[in-house]
């Protein structure tokens, strides 16, 4: 067999242009692991590179990440050996096979299953990345999460508990509010009403209505007008994704009235180096093990049923991740 199923784009659009097709499997390259995929988790930056939104040369392979079994090793490789079970981040996951570098793997922990060591690197490492170095999470903080019953929002939900934060969470749904609740949120804020009703009901639950010392908002353009006002004087606000669409541009002499910092990271940037990554991958499976973070799945999709999996994400019907069976 020398060819595999890949979803890959040919251009961008809504899901219509996800196209299954048959691609060449490659050959591990000097530092690389082949490996034989299981599952790949799913993204909201998926969608950006499917919709123009985060330009890619085309034809583009997606997905970001995955677990599975090494099936061969490059050359200098020797810390992983055939058959054993890893788990990974990187570009084109949404696949059977494919090259990831050596400082973009790790071994799956031991009693993870691998269907779940696929839905924690990207959202777990971006929670804790930002908890650490965007804004560091301080005992007593109070702290706004938007889209917290999401991937990303469940997992900083729960960080954000452990390091001792005060957690108020949003999201569009009293169903979605009562799931972020159940993984340790504080205050509860339906932001569907717009947003001098929200931004009232969080600054309601800080201290003498002063705001938050940080937020941190992945949904973008809708909450970042409000972000402005509920973070505290010097605090921070920390906007990482674009779920609404891509935040307009913005002066910059606006952060004087409060004196705050904005923040616009990305997770790679954090994990850049094989001891970033290794030393954010070992702490967020530690948070695993002693049962401070628990994995939410809110389904395993089939590869052919990718189109639904996006659709789901978009359409604002999930909670927690979603993941391809490959
Ligand atoms: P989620 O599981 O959080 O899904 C996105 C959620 O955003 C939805 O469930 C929805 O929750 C909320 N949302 C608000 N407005 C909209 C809208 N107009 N359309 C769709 N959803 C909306 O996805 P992820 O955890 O994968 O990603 C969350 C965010 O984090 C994304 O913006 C993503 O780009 C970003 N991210 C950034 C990274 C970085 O390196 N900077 C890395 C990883 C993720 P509700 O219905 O409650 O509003």
């Amino acid at each position: 067999m020398s060819t595999q199923k890949a979803v890959q784009i040919s251009r961008i659009g809504g899901t219509e242009v996800l196209e299954i097709n048959q691609i060449p499997i490659p050959k591990p390259q000097p530092g690389q692991i082949l490996v034989k995929a299981a599952y790949a988790g799913v993204n909201f930056i998926d969608t950006y590179f499917r919709s123009g939104l985060y330009p890619v040369p085309l034809p583009f392979t997606l997905g970001s990440e995955g677990s599975g079994t090494v099936e061969a090793v490059g050359e200098g490789v020797t810390k992983y050996k055939p058959g054993e079970q890893v788990v990974y981040y990187g570009s084109g996951s949404y696949t059977e096979y494919l090259n990831v570098p050596e400082k973009a793997i790790s071994h799956v922990p031991e009693g993870l299953k691998l269907e779940d060591a696929a839905a924690i690197l990207i959202q777990g490492l971006t929670a804790l990345t930002m908890l650490r170095e965007s804004y560091e999470v301080k005992k007593g903080d109070t702290i706004l999460i938007h889209a917290a019953a999401g991937g990303t929002g469940l997992v900083l939900v729960q960080l954000a508990k452990a390091l001792g934060a005060t957690v108020i969470a949003t999201a569009s749904s009293p169903e979605k509010l009562e799931i972020a609740k159940q993984h340790g949120a504080d205050y509860l804020v339906n932001y569907s009403g717009g947003e001098d009703e929200w931004v009232k009901e969080v600054l309601g639950y800080t201290k003498d209505g002063e705001g938050v010392e940080a937020v941190f908002d992945g949904v973008g353009k809708a909450t970042f007008e409000g972000d402005l006002r509920v973070t505290k004087r010097k605090g921070s606000l920390i906007s990482f994704g674009n779920a609404s669409g891509a935040v307009d541009p913005f002066k910059i002499n606006r952060l004087g009235d409060k004196n705050l910092k904005l923040l616009r990271p990305r997770l790679f940037g954090y994990v850049a180096t094989q001891e970033e990554f290794d030393h954010y991958t070992q702490e967020l499976f530690g948070y695993l093990k002693n049962g401070q973070l628990k994995l939410n799945i809110h389904k395993v999709y089939p590869l052919e049923d990718i189109v639904q999996a996006h659709k789901d994400l978009e359409g604002r019907v999930t909670t927690g991740k979603l993941v391809l069976k490959i």
